[in-house]
């Protein structure tokens, strides 16, 4: 069993807990992931994501260098087990010497404050995935959730500004991959538009299974595996099985004070493997079995019961067969759409 996965927080909770004053690393940890946890779970690939929002008294910039740094400290001190990776021919090496790799994403495209010359610095960092927008508009782009926590109405007016489009064609010529994660509907569609190769969502599931607008609808899940795209099963129980179905709302609105999902714990959905199986049932109907992969969402999400933490990958594993999916298919979902991917758009 190979995994590659395309999206944890676990450096933004390294960031925090050490800002607390604990000691908090990527060896061993109590979060979610970490190396160990990884290296009994079967991992070859994390991507970890430098995880920015618009906060008061720090520039994007700044904190995605803070990020940065946290990073590439965990990266010289664990050398002997996971080194950071730009290309699939570092993968392969790395495997051959018994060692994870590290993948380096930026999730809020506010990190480069909407200049072309800090995407490419991040990118000259490692930078080889980023998501346009996080849940805020910001230079690039508009997501899919609104300031007032609608979480069913998707935002199909409002897409990718010049910038974003700028940002797009620049990310291709670079070989970064475009993830299309967290942005909105009509953002979804300009990135359809305006780019050629293929892109991901990194940590989406499917919005006829669960209807929060964070998951793709079936005609996006089409087109992105038509480009040779692939999406990450989140384990977010929010994403995977409405908590609130059932209960009334306002409107298409959620009631006030409900914890947005993904950042904050709250809301604890009663999601089971099981749901996790239906949307990669769904998605694989939808888009065929090539357009799926992982995205954990580990240490960004409230904990999942289904799969708790990162040694737990082999429930999935068997709940996905008992679900009826060949080994073959899994080891697609777990490892192959992705590195087909990333062979492609890195190299
Ligand atoms: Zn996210």
């Amino acid at each position: 069993m190979r995994i590659i996965d395309m999206h944890c927080d676990t450096i933004s909770a390294i960031l925090e807990a050490q800002k607390r004053g604990e000691r908090a690393g990527l060896k061993e940890n109590t979060f979610m992931l970490d190396l160990q946890r990884m290296q009994q779970g079967g991992y070859s690939v994390q991507n970890f994501a430098l995880f920015v929002e618009q906060e008061t008294g720090i520039s994007s910039y700044d904190k995605v260098m803070e990020l940065l740094s946290v990073f590439k400290a965990e990266m010289s001190r664990n050398k002997d087990r996971i080194t950071q990776v730009t290309t699939t021919g570092e993968i392969a090496e790395n495997e051959k010497a018994g060692r994870l790799s590290a993948l380096l994403t930026v999730e809020g495209g506010e990190a480069c404050g909407g200049s072309l010359d800090n995407l490419r610095q991040l990118y000259r960092e490692g930078v080889r995935m980023m998501t346009l927008t996080w849940n805020d508009p910001n230079e690039l782009g508009f997501p899919n959730y609104s300031e007032h926590l609608d979480f069913y109405t998707p935002d199909c007016e409002r897409g990718l500004t010049e910038t974003g489009i700028a940002f797009v064609e620049e990310m291709e010529n670079l070989g970064m991959v475009i993830d299309v994660s967290h942005l909105s509907d009509r953002g979804f569609w300009d990135v359809v538009r305006y780019s050629k190769r293929p892109f991901v969502a990194s940590h989406s599931n499917a919005r006829a299974v669960c209807p929060w607008v964070r998951n793709l609808t079936d005609d996006m899940i089409r087109r992105l595996a038509e480009r040779g795209g692939v999406t990450g099963l989140n384990y977010c129980g929010d994403f995977l099985r409405d908590p609130f179905a059932g209960t009334e709302k306002e409107g298409n609105q959620t009631k006030p004070g409900l914890s947005l999902a993904g950042k904050r714990p709250g809301e604890r959905s009663r999601a089971d493997l099981s749901d996790l199986v239906k949307h990669a049932r769904h998605m694989a109907n939808v888009g065929g079995i090539e357009c799926l992969g992982l995205g954990s969402d580990f240490d960004g999400i409230p904990p999942y019961a289904g799969m708790p933490k990162a040694e737990h990958m082999e429930k999935l594993w068997y709940a996905l067969a008992k679900g009826g999916f060949h080994e073959g298919e899994i080891e697609k979902i777990f490892y192959g759409n992705v590195f087909r991917l990333y062979k492609d758009v890195l190299g």
